[in-house]
């Protein structure tokens, strides 16, 4: 981790975009922080937390966004994905409504967003298998039909949390360094 005063190589900003509930904020806070909470509130205020990292012996500082709260469809703002290289499109995999909505947030991101933005169609909270609502197969195929990485996660037990968010930094630094 770069302490301050530390010389940042690059900033890569990423969006956080899929239905309320999902697990966004928590996913954040996760990979942030390493903190997880089970009654967390609706997301407010803060706009971005940060994290930097090594990748290729270079300091690569994530500036990661989560909505405010405007999940509802098209209240995302444009100014939410301007600048945006990278973006986790969350489902939960107890929830098939969250999943039948990632076509409308695949449109609004590629409507908005740079053209080569990194794209990881995450499935969250896989620690809740008995309640299992979309099949990884499902995901998996609708993911390479549309030519995006996939990962199922549980931000409750921090599993492939840091895989996602290492995958696509590490794409767009390909792209972008
Ligand atoms: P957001 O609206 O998409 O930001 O969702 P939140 O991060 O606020 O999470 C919504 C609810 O789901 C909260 O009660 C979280 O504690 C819970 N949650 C988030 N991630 C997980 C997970 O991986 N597993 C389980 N079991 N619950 C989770
Ligand atoms: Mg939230």
């Amino acid at each position: 981790m770069a302490g301050a005063g530390e010389k940042v190589d690059y900033v890569f900003k990423v969006v956080l975009i899929g239905d309320s509930a999902v697990g966004k904020s928590q996913i954040l806070a996760r990979f942030a922080r390493n903190e997880f909470s089970l009654d967390s509130k609706a997301t407010i205020g803060v706009e971005f937390q940060t994290r930097t990292l090594v990748i290729d012996h270079r300091s690569v500082k994530a500036q990661i966004w989560d909505t405010a709260g405007q999940e509802r469809y098209r209240a995302v703002t444009s100014a939410y994905y301007r600048g945006a290289l990278g973006a986790l499109l969350v489902y939960d995999i107890t929830r098939r409504q969250s999943f039948d909505h990632i076509p409308r947030w695949l449109d609004e991101l590629r409507a908005h967003a740079d053209k080569n933005i990194v794209i990881m169609l995450v499935g969250n909270k896989s620690d809740l298998e008995e309640q299992r609502a979309v099949s990884t197969e499902d995901a998996k195929e609708f993911a390479e039909k549309e030519n995006l990485f996939f990962l199922e996660t549980s931000a409750l037990q921090a599993t492939n949390v840091e895989s996602a968010f290492q995958t696509v930094l590490t794409e767009i630094f390909k792209i972008h360094s």
